[in-house]
Parts: C-alpha cells; sequence; structure tokens
C-alpha cells in the first residue's frame, strides 16, 4: 500500500480525516486553534454537559488525590479497586441488572463482549447501522454475520426465519443511532428475540443519562430490562467522563470477566476516571429532570429548522441533515465554522455513499437562542451553495 497515493485518493474524493484541535479551558466557550474566535461545539456527545459539570469535577479530583494517577494493572491483576465495584453496583442498579462488568472504552466493550459471546459456529445479526465498534466485535468473533435493513423488523424476522434452527443467535443493536438520531423498536426486537430464542445486546451509547425516569435508558423507557441480556453503555457521551460498561446477570458477567480479551488483558480505569462517572452519576440521579431538558431543546432546533424550512428526521439530541455530497457538506461545515459553529459533515465510510450529512448534536451547552441563531445561519449558507 502506498500510503501518499491512498491519502491524495482520499483527498480528492472529499473523503480525507484530518484533526482540528480545540482550545478549552472551563467556564469559557472552546476556540478552534489559532483562533481566538470562541465557537459552539454542535459536534460532541457531552449532552448534559456534565464534563465540565463542577460536582463531576470534583468527584473525579477527590479520587485522584485519594487513589493517585493509575490504577497500575489489569482487573485481574493487582489492579482490581474497590471503587471499580461501587462504580459497577451504580450501573448495575441503575439498569436493573444484576451486574456490571467496567470495560476501557465502548470501542473495547464492544470489541471484547462480541467475540467471547460468539464463535465460528454461531450467527449474530447486526442492524447495517450499528457503530463500527459492534462490526468490529462481530468479524473479530468469525461468527457468520447477517446484516438486516437498518430498523426494518419484517427484514429480521425473515432473516431469522430462514437460518433457523443453527444454535442460539445473537441480535445487536443500538437503542439510538448515533449517525441518524432514531431509536430502535426494542420492543418488537424483545418479541422477536423470544420467539427465535436469541440472545439480545442492545448498545445504549447515545441513551444512557438521557432516556428513561431514572436515566438509565431506552432500555428502561421501554421497561424491558428484564427482557434484554446484555445491555452496554458507555461513560463518555452523556455522562461527562470516560469508559464503558456492560449489564446482565450475574452469571453472563462471571463468564465476560473470564473470555473478554478486551477486559482481561487491559489496565483498569484510572480513579480519577471513575470518580467522574460517579460524580456523573449522583447528578444525573439528584437531576431527574436533565434529559427531559435536553430532548425539549432539541425539540426547540427542530421548530426553529422547520420554521427556515429544513427537515430533520429525528425526535432526539442527534439531529442529522442530509446533504448527500461529501464535498457540500465539507463546504457547509466549514462556512458554518467561519461563523463560530463547529459542526462536523459525516461522510462515508462513516455513512454510506452519498449519504454526508451535517450531524448536529445538541447539548445543554447550547442556548435557544444560539440554536435559533443557527437555524437562521444555516437557510442561508444552504441558500447560498445552492
Ligand atoms: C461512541 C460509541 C461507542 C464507542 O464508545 P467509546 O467509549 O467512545 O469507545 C460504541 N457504540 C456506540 C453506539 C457509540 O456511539
Amino acid at each position: 500500500m502506498d500510503p501518499l497515493k491512498w491519502l491524495t485518493q482520499r483527498q480528492q474524493q472529499g473523503n480525507l480525516r484530518c484533526l482540528r484541535p480545540l482550545v478549552r479551558s472551563l467556564g469559557r466557550p472552546p476556540c478552534l486553534a489559532g483562533s481566538q474566535r470562541p465557537c459552539l461545539d454542535f459536534s460532541s456527545n457531552d449532552y448534559l454537559a456534565l464534563s465540565t459539570h463542577s460536582q463531576v469535577i470534583a468527584r473525579s479530583r477527590q479520587f485522584l488525590e485519594e487513589y493517585g494517577a493509575g490504577s497500575g494493572a489489569a482487573r485481574l491483576m493487582s489492579g482490581d479497586l474497590d471503587l471499580h465495584h461501587q462504580l459497577e453496583e451504580e450501573i448495575a442498579r441503575l439498569k436493573g441488572q444484576e451486574a456490571t462488568l467496567l470495560f476501557g472504552s465502548g470501542y473495547m466493550a464492544n470489541t471484547g463482549i462480541i467475540p467471547a459471546l460468539m464463535g465460528r459456529q454461531d450467527l449474530i445479526f447486526s442492524d447495517r447501522l450499528n457503530h463500527a465498534s459492534i462490526v468490529d466485535g462481530c468479524l473479530l468473533s468469525g461468527a457468520r454475520l447477517v446484516r438486516f435493513r437498518h430498523n426494518d423488523m419484517d427484514h429480521l424476522a425473515a432473516l431469522l426465519e430462514q437460518k433457523k434452527g443453527r444454535g442460539q443467535p445473537l441480535i445487536v443493536v443500538e437503542s439510538l443511532y448515533s449517525m441518524d438520531g432514531d431509536k430502535a423498536p426494542l420492543l418488537e426486537l424483545v418479541r422477536l428475540k423470544e420467539k427465535y430464542g436469541c440472545l439480545l445486546l442492545v448498545d445504549e451509547a447515545h441513551a444512557t443519562g438521557i432516556f428513561g425516569a431514572s436515566g438509565a435508558g431506552l432500555v428502561e423507557e421501554a421497561g424491558i430490562a428484564g427482557q434484554v441480556d446484555l445491555v452496554m453503555g458507555t461513560f463518555g457521551k452523556a455522562l461527562g467522563s470516560y469508559g464503558a460498561y456492560v449489564a446482565a446477570s450475574r452469571v453472563w458477567i462471571d463468564f465476560l470477566l473470564n473470555r473478554a480479551r478486551s477486559f482481561i488483558y487491559s489496565t483498569a480505569l484510572p480513579p480519577a476516571v471513575i470518580g467522574a462517572s460517579l460524580g456523573a452519576l449522583e447528578v444525573v440521579k439528584a437531576n431527574p429532570g436533565l434529559g427531559g431538558q435536553l430532548l425539549a431543546r432539541a425539540a426547540f432546533f427542530k421548530k426553529c429548522l422547520a420554521a427556515h424550512n429544513l427537515t430533520v428526521e429525528s425526535d432526539t439530541q442527534i439531529m442529522p441533515l442530509l446533504i448527500g455530497s461529501s464535498e457540500t457538506a465539507m463546504t457547509l461545515a466549514a462556512h458554518l465554522g467561519a461563523a463560530g459553529f463547529f459542526v462536523t459533515a459525516v461522510r462515508p465510510p462513516t455513512v454510506p455513499e452519498n449519504t454526508a450529512r451535517l450531524r448536529f448534536s445538541v447539548t445543554l451547552h447550547h442556548s435557544e437562542d444560539d440554536l435559533a441563531r443557527l437555524a437562521a445561519l444555516l437557510q442561508s449558507v444552504l441558500a447560498g451553495s445552492a
């Protein structure tokens, strides 16, 4: 492989990725490096603004000072600290499951859990829009991968029927899809998994902290915690920290801690990170209305967009505006950036060919005024590019 040739080709397609550092300091809006101009970040997953919450920072600092900077080893060596168990118990309680296992990140969780559950003889049914970490977990497992059309339960049912009688298959979905902002039909998934004797793994990366009466996610909102075998989620998004977890029965957790290689062969999360995650869970528990506030703000943005004749198909905090061509999406993002709105153009291969989009993620860092200004600007920028 000639790397320069490869990069040039990527650039010609308008799909070259590059880093754009943000200069951040607490209490002030971030700036793009090299610019004095503050910008509003519309591509962050810090939905509840917890990464800068004083209580989250205080708990993180407390744990850092009490326990030190690093955990020193993997959990199965000497890195297993009481604070890891404290966080696992909190998550299990929140999720309505018997037990929980922490992972270094969501990517590590999915690439550890799926190969631990499934092998060469097995079948995995995976939504076509599942996150790369799920896809990679499936590939790593060596199982036969059957991808069903996004959220299409008729298609899934037909595939399950067609492949029936070949052991215990796994269905894996996200509860809230990160690029489209739509929700999985969880009740129908539970019906199908019961009918066909499948395991069900739900990734709640974008829903944790936001949906459900206690902020546990969409599985809680649907009232099906008892029917989902494994619920995975992350601390790096709405909870403003870092790391991930899977919640399930005690038996599944004991099984995973013996088999999931990304758990076994990796250093335990450091105390400051655990402190931040515990602090975030405390804030969510004490303020059960936070998720509702976020969704109300997202609904306000949708209304502003509609007033400018712009339609997004989402009822959540993730709002994709479909553009099509990667180049146009990039140009639009650059215009918005120049006006102080940091918006990412999501392009292939993250999304299918010709479905490049501007992905707006609404967070509690944004005021209604910010959202109204962005919607107005977007209309004029789009009119200019047409
Ligand atoms: C972000 C994300 C992950 C990965 O989580 P990290 O902690 O960032 O590694 C996994 N699954 C989904 C659906 C995600 O959106």
